[in-house]
């Protein structure tokens, strides 16, 4: 469970960087006091240190996702500056967030992979948000990140389909690549809403071969249950 304040030890180097330029709050923007990572009002209301899990029972096999957060209030509106407002910057702290809440995932000794972007898109965008998610959670945990997934073509924005549109939608937009057989794979998304592109990407892991799969997002749409089936 991490400290009041502050989400993960900030290394040397970032400590050293932070004295010229101070952290801002991730969710409000103001400055912080080194070691905070979050300001005070703020960290009451995301509840920092929370593990939310929904089990996926669609797709080829039923598994979890796990999040620090739900996709709500404070939370929804940085990682809608994250996604759509470039600032790829608010990586650090989310990563940060999701190594540290949802460590105990490192004991299965997984390889991290994540949900792509089209090249078009992160060309576009100028980074892949999951992508970054996953890198950083890999450096924490001292964990090999691969590029096991790539997506085959650009389909429509999720977010502003329904659910059964969303289910269509990614049919079939995801490929393979690398060695998948017999590994444990961490499959790492910015935001789980209806659940149908993390069914879809595990989906293809599983047809791959993969022993293993556990979801891992940001955040998860909201809903106050928690272990909820989707
Ligand atoms: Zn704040």
């Amino acid at each position: 469970m991490p400290e009041p304040g502050w989400i993960w030890p900030l290394t040397r180097r970032e400590r050293m960087w932070h004295i010229v330029f101070p952290l801002s709050c991730p969710f409000c923007g103001c400055k912080l006091k080194m070691p905070r990572r979050v300001c005070e009002t703020c960290e009451k209301d995301v509840h920092i240190g929370r593990k939310e899990v929904v089990l996926l029972a669609h797709g080829i096999q039923p598994f979890d996702v796990y999040a620090p957060f739900f996709y709500q209030d404070r939370v929804r509106a940085a990682l809608v500056r994250y996604k759509f407002y470039n600032r790829p910057d608010l990586y650090r702290f989310f990563g940060d967030v999701m190594a540290a809440t949802l460590c105990f995932l490192q004991e299965e000794e997984p390889v991290i992979t994540w949900i792509p972007v089209s090249p078009q898109r992160k060309k576009q965008r100028g980074y892949d948000q999951s992508e970054l998610l996953a890198r950083r959670m890999g450096k924490m945990w001292h964990r090999p990140v691969e590029p096991l997934l790539l997506k085959k073509k650009d389909n429509k924005v999720q977010h502003e389909l329904s659910k059964k549109e969303r289910a269509r939608n990614v049919k079939g937009v995801y490929g393979a690549q690398g060695d998948i057989v017999g590994k444990r794979i961490l499959l790492v998304d910015d935001i789980l809403t209806t659940g149908s592109t993390m069914q879809e990407a595990a989906s293809v892991l599983w047809k791959e071969g993969a022993e293993h799969v556990t979801g891992v997002v940001a955040a998860i749409r909201g809903c106050n249950q928690p272990g909820r089936i989707l």
